[in-house]
């Protein structure tokens, strides 16, 4: 059973963290010395989808500069407010795809938890930023029904935690998740979506770390890392841990515009990720969700700088171009 939340006396430090995210983008834009740069934002999606960034984060951008490429994935530009055909609230099929509350299958074998609809960072591209998570996500409260049907069904070798950001979970919720799905003797593997490594590296506790390398699950950690940028000391120990726990690491990144989009940009994550043991996974298109147009790249350049990349890093440092494509049986390889 996942414990019911109760109010807890003694909050984890990166709890606390968490708890002091800045959620203002007067501060946001204060503490980079921007404040001119406040005409730029849309008052209208800031109330639709607040601002949502870590310390941890903030202090990797850089001071000053307004198309910082970690900035821009939480800066709530005006662009958002244009209406763009083809970009729709659902990209990507996830209402067809629930399969009961908190669970969506689309794939063979592998089974989505929705574990939590909180994430420590909200990151302006999102293709769930519309999802209705207060009404899809009762994990908690159907978890007994969530582990029956996944005990009944024995194609299911791997469950993918996700969310929101399933690591903003306590290490108490999580290891009783874990305790649960090892008692399901077709699970064989165990993966985990999430920023927090690169955004709250405060978060990969030891407690953490334990629980994982003591399941009896393989456990696949994918963190979703856009830039270079992204990395720093705590980051780089945060991944050391959990390879050490037994993790097997995977990145994947979303192909954004004036973020990502040069084969330097892209060439350099690449090699960042090897620096921490992290092999390279998907390079998503953007999913065309309303308000992200201004991130899109075309389908032709993402190809491109693929190429590219081929010709200038180890094959193993390469990602997949991918799309995911709504009814597909599984994500789209591009290049
Ligand atoms: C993307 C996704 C997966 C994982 O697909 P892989 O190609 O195995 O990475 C699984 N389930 C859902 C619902 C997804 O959207
Ligand atoms: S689900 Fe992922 S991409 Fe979306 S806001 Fe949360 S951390 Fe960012």
């Amino acid at each position: 059973m996942i414990p019911q939340s109760q109010p807890c006396a003694t909050a984890a430090p990166w709890q606390q963290l968490l708890a002091e995210s800045i959620t203002s983008a007067e501060e946001l834009l204060q503490r980079l010395g921007l404040q001119s740069q406040l005409q730029a934002l849309d008052p209208l999606q800031l109330k639709k989808f607040p601002v949502k960034v870590t310390a941890s984060y903030l202090s990797k951008m850089r001071y000053g500069d307004a198309k910082d490429p970690l900035l821009l994935q939480v800066f709530p530009l005006i662009d958002e407010a244009y209406e763009t055909e083809g970009f729709v609230a659902d990209p990507v099929g996830d209402h067809q795809a629930v399969r009961q509350a908190g669970m969506l299958q689309k794939y063979q074998g592998r089974a989505l938890l929705l574990t939590t609809g909180a994430c420590a960072i909200h990151c302006r591209y999102c293709f769930r930023r519309h999802f209705p998570y207060s009404s899809s996500n009762p994990l908690a409260s159907q978890w007994q029904q969530t582990l029956e049907t996944l005990a009944a069904d024995s194609t299911i070798k791997e469950v993918i935690l996700s969310g929101g950001d399933p690591l903003v979970l306590s290490d108490q919720k999580l290891s009783s998740i874990i305790a649960d799905l090892s008692e399901i003797k077709h699970i064989q593997r165990l993966r985990i979506h999430s920023r927090l490594p690169l955004v709250l590296p405060e978060r990969i506790t030891e407690d953490l770390c334990r629980s994982l390398s003591e399941s009896r699950l393989n456990v696949i950690l994918v963190i979703h890392a856009n830039h270079a940028n992204e990395f720093d000391e705590a980051t780089a120990q945060a991944l050391s841990a959990l390879q050490q726990a037994g993790c097997q690491l995977l990145n994947q990144t979303v192909l954004l515009r004036g973020i990502n989009d040069s084969a330097d940009a892209l060439c350099q994550l690449s090699e960042q990720l090897s620096v921490c043991g992290v092999l390279p996974y998907y390079l998503h298109l953007l999913d065309p969700v309303a308000g992200a147009s201004h991130f899109d790249v075309p389908q032709a350049q993402g190809e491109a700088l693929i190429a590219t990349m081929r010709q200038r890093l180890s094959g193993y440092l390469v990602p997949r171009l991918v799309r995911e494509i709504a009814g597909q049986p599984s994500k789209t390889i591009m290049a």
